[in-house]
């Protein structure tokens, strides 16, 4: 790991009240590990085969995020112990998700991930995407997921200025739902945003969690 840089990105971000996820994904545990010492607790991997295998091999303690593209048929692998899910893409996944808690009798908390950036190619929902999943949680209602916030990937670009606008896009998003559908919920409150490039920018702009990997690890 790059200690200096870890402390940077801790020091910065603990200023902003928000948190670190260290995206740990094709790095060793011994990297894991060494972080771990340091006191990092939440880390997050993108895929799930790595993630269930690196899962036993460190602490009871650590809170394991999932952050990468996440397909129904294997939620149940990571459903028994997996902390939080930023990929959620549709209501499709998110029921499956609840089914699988709800196996494990566990509440899983989950982010809904919004296409943000210019190239078609990142995955997340689009805006009528995401009412008509907000509209069915309503009115169906899933015990054992709690919505929690949203997550977005900006365009991978050094054009600051095209981030800051789609990191902004993110946080009106992020009020406006907040407004409609959670005015009364506590617990929807995050904002995940800006990776090892941008998470400088993120935070300026409203990012409650950032996820940072290539620059600490
Ligand atoms: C890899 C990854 C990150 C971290 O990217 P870095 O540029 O290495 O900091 C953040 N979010 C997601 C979804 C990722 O897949």
């Amino acid at each position: 790991m790059n200690l200096q840089n870890y402390n940077r990105v801790l020091v910065e971000t603990k200023s902003y009240d928000a948190r670190l996820v260290a995206v740990s994904k094709t790095r060793p545990v011994e990297a894991i590990k060494a972080m771990y010492s340091k006191g990092q607790r939440i880390f997050g991997e993108n895929r799930v085969q790595e993630l269930v295998e690196k899962k036993d091999l460190l602490p009871e303690d650590v809170e394991w995020h999932l952050i990468g593209h996440l397909q129904k048929n294997k939620v149940k692998y990571i459903a028994p112990f997996v902390q939080m899910i930023h990929s959620v893409e549709s209501w499709e996944l998110l029921n499956e998700i609840n089914k699988r808690a709800m196996q494990h009798e566990r509440v899983i908390d989950c982010l809904l991930q919004m296409h943000i950036a210019q190239e078609s190619s990142k995955f997340g929902m689009n805006l009528e995407e995401l009412n008509s999943l907000l509209e069915r949680l309503q009115s169906e209602g899933l015990t054992n997921v709690r919505v929690v916030g949203m997550m977005g990937m900006a365009t991978f670009t050094d054009v600051i200025d095209d981030v800051r606008t789609e990191f902004r896009y993110l946080k009106s998003l992020f009020d406006t739902t907040k407004e409609t559908f959670f005015k009364e919920d506590a617990d929807f409150k995050e904002i995940s945003m800006g990776m090892s490039g941008d998470y400088d920018v993120a935070l300026k702009e409203g990012s409650t969690m950032v996820r940072v990997g290539s620059l600490i690890f």
